[in-house]
């Protein structure tokens, strides 16, 4: 290695050619803005723009002092043209005005000589119309005019336009005002990498890369040799602070980008949350250890994910590296090495000596190299948090990936449910920006509330917009919390089969041990062949305890988790119960399958039949004013419940009543249900007839356990 690392460059770099000089933009104005500051809706300025021969531009573009220039006159122009349309406009008004009142006035003459007459009411309605109309015209002419150009008084005076630079000087970091404005709206819908048609002002961007593997395998000190290799840092002295993700510029101008925090759970976390930020996993095996199973759980998420995988085998100056067998081992796992015939890079390193690290960078960047990483400088800003904490000088702190546009200091930002306005950005190294393009990570100060890994950071147009869009989302939540979630589980199924969607399955299975794993996944392979309805998906299986990233994995990928003589870690129970997931544990795999049948066939919707739930006998009549008629009781069998049916018998079975409890008192409260042998009052206006010693029946719709075994399908 030696030479990529040492060899400092850092004038010519990947990033001089590819990404927007940062202080490009001093002499230029988004659109948008420009637009906002002179009372325009963007689509007018588009317009203008388009008039100029700019076209392909959009309102989150820049464009020069000079466009902005001769957009203005154009723009001034046409003010002058409007008001003087407007002008003669009120003069014609003024004038239908005039007229609407010599009408008026002629109409009330009318009524005065229809006095005498038969009819004189229709005359008054007729003036009174006419005077509406002369009013409502007015408004709708006037707002005709102004609607469409949105003109704002100012704008169109022209001795009170200011100078465009003063204007656009303004611009940068001034205090929004709290005023009412059209904003524009940065969905987060894209997170992800853009796709599509690559458009002519896009860029190339560095790959991102997470690091994944087993305990102790050397993620740590991987990332540490890695970050050691930037030429940058190493000619500043080292890096002081690590901020979440560091971009690591190699000698020959190329550049990666890597996550800080090893591990499949805060890479799945990130992912749960919709924001996946790797391109390129690195599975990180320790030679003298081989494949153990937090490997393989990472290969289960990195394979959910869609992500490529480059495989470390690191350690390999240990006394018993076994690089070989480290290959073979991966072969049970579908990670087929180059010289075994497949097509997963696998290359030996050593973290601790920094041997075979070039390799292991050559590699990354070959793999990134197939994949056409870009990214939209001019889209609107989108970006993905990546780590996220609270610091007590700074405040909430957060490390976010530019994905498209950029983001400035000054920038209002929108993030989950919070916000802020950006007071300070500061590159992998920790030094100061003013502005971030897209492909680079950056951590952001100014937040409002420490965000989350995985959200997704958007620009709003001003702090009134943000806060309004940030409280529906909030909105958004909680009735999303009220709803039942929208995550799978086996009973959805039915439903959705019901409606004759091809569904799918995702399931993550654990079992004790890898024969049971084995047999479970050829079975319900076998299944998924059997069945047109639905595609049984095994998103990813392991020996062990359901556990807290096996949860995150299911909420990843919407999937349900099945446990075969394994427990559920304390975390993970708590996870699934706040996300939603649905963890069904077995003790025999042949239940499960059944269940997964069963759900096919809608055999899992709970049924429901009338059950009699209790009895009571009453024991003293109340008469209370207002209350009605109480029948005082005990409960003798069973329970009495708020909203049952009741069957009143007396004497020799002759029911004297029939229908609905509709109150139930315990002392002075009203109880949903009262058990046996408690007394209660109940009462209820359909009936007021109670005697001393009456018999109560009370019935009620009750879920009913399955007996019925499951057959076959087909
Ligand atoms: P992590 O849990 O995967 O992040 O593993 P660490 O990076 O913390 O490494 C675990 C241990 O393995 C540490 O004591 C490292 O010094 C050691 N280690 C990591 N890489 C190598 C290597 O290439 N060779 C040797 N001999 N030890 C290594």
């Amino acid at each position: 290695m030696g030479n990529v690392a040492r060899e400092a460059d850092s004038s010519s770099s990947m990033q001089a050619k590819d990404v927007p000089e940062v202080d490009v933009l001093a002499d230029q104005v988004r659109i948008f803005q420009l637009a906002r500051k002179l009372g325009l809706r963007s689509e007018a300025l588009l317009k203008v723009l388009g008039d100029l021969g700019l076209e392909d531009v959009s309102a989150a573009s820049s464009i020069d002092i000079e466009t902005a220039r001769a957009a203005a006159e154009i723009l001034a122009d046409q003010a002058r043209e409007a008001r003087k349309r407007a002008e003669e406009e009120a003069a014609r008004e003024a004038e239908a005005a005039e007229a609407a009142a010599r009408a008026a006035a002629a109409a009330e003459e009318a009524e005065e000589a229809a006095k005498e007459a038969a009819e004189p009411a229709e005359a008054e309605v007729a003036a009174g119309e006419g005077e509406e109309e002369v009013v409502e015209v007015e408004e709708e002419e006037i707002e005709e005019e102004e609607a469409p150009q949105r003109w704002v008084p100012a704008w169109a005076a022209p001795e009170s336009l200011r100078s465009l630079e003063e204007q656009l000087a303004e611009l940068e970091f001034e205090e929004e005002e709290e005023e009412e404005e059209e904003w524009v709206v940065t969905l987060p819908e894209e997170a992800r990498r853009p796709s599509g048609d690559r458009p002519e002002h896009a860029i190339d961007v560095p790959p991102v890369v997470s690091v994944l593997g087993h305990v102790d395998h050397g993620k740590t000190t991987l990332l540490d040799a890695l970050r050691e290799t930037d030429v940058v840092s190493t000619e500043a002295g080292g890096i002081t602070q690590h901020i979440g993700a560091s971009e690591i510029q190699l000698a020959d101008g190329n550049s990666i980008v890597f996550v800080d925090t090893p591990g499949h759970a805060a890479f799945t976390a990130m992912r749960a949350r919709g924001g996946q930020v790797a391109d390129i996993v690195v599975l990180v095996v320790a030679a003298d250890d081989g494949v153990m199973p937090q490997t393989a759980e990472a290969i289960g998420h990195a394979r959910a994910a869609e992500v490529p995988i480059i495989v470390a085998i690191n350690k390999i100056d240990m006394p018993g590296a076994d690089v070989d067998r480290t290959k073979q081992q991966l072969l049970e796992h579908e990670l087929v090495a180059e010289d075994f015939g497949g097509d997963t890079i696998m290359v030996p390193v050593s973290a601790l000596k920094k041997e075979g690290l070039d390799d292991l960078l050559e590699m990354i960047l070959l793999l990134a190299e197939v994949q056409e990483l870009w990214a939209d400088p001019e889209a609107p800003f989108t970006g993905v948090v990546v780590e996220a904490g609270r610091d007590d000088s700074r405040g909430p702190v957060a490390t976010v990936l530019v994905r498209n546009g950029e983001i400035k200091v000054g920038d209002v930002v929108m993030c989950g449910t919070g916000h802020g306005r950006v007071r300070r950005l500061n590159d992998w190294r920790g030094k100061s920006v003013k502005r971030m393009g897209p492909g680079h990570p950056v951590e952001v100060i100014g937040l409002s509330e420490v965000p989350e890994a995985g959200e997704i950071m958007t620009v709003a147009e001003n702090v009134k917009a943000a806060r309004e869009i940030t409280a529906g989302r909030e909105e958004e939540l909680r009735e999303a919390g009220l709803e039942a979630s929208g995550r799978a589980s086996l009973k959805d199924l039915y439903r959705e089969l019901g409606e004759l969607v091809v569904k799918d399955l995702n399931l993550v299975l654990k079992a004790d041990v890898s024969g049971s794993v084995q047999v479970m996944e050829s079975q319900l392979r076998a299944l998924d062949r059997q069945l047109e309805e639905v595609d049984i998906n095994i998103i990813h299986s392991g020996v062990g305890e359901v556990n807290e990233s096996d949860v995150l994995l299911a909420v990843a990928s919407n999937a349900i988790i099945l446990g075969f003589h394994v427990g559920v870690t304390e975390a993970a129970e708590r996870t699934a119960e706040a996300e939603h997931v649905e963890i069904r544990t077995y003790d025999i795999i042949y239940e499960a399958l059944d269940d997964i049948q069963r759900a096919m066939l809608g055999m899992l919707e709970p049924i429901y039949e009338e059950q009699l739930i209790g009895r009571g006998r009453v024991l003293q009549i109340f008469r209370i004013s207002r209350v009605g008629v109480v029948a005082g009781c005990v409960i003798t069998d069973g329970y009495a419940q708020r909203g049952a049916r009741m069957v009143v018998t007396r004497g020799r079975d002759e029911v004297v009543f029939e229908g609905t409890l509709d109150s139930l008192r315990r002392f002075d409260d009203e109880a949903r249900r009262v058990e046996a042998p408690n007394e209660c009052g109940i009462s209820t206006p359909d009936f007021r007839g109670w005697e001393e010693d009456d018999r109560i029946e009370f019935f009620a719709e009750v879920e009913v356990p399955r007996t019925t075994s499951f057959k076959s399908t087909r």
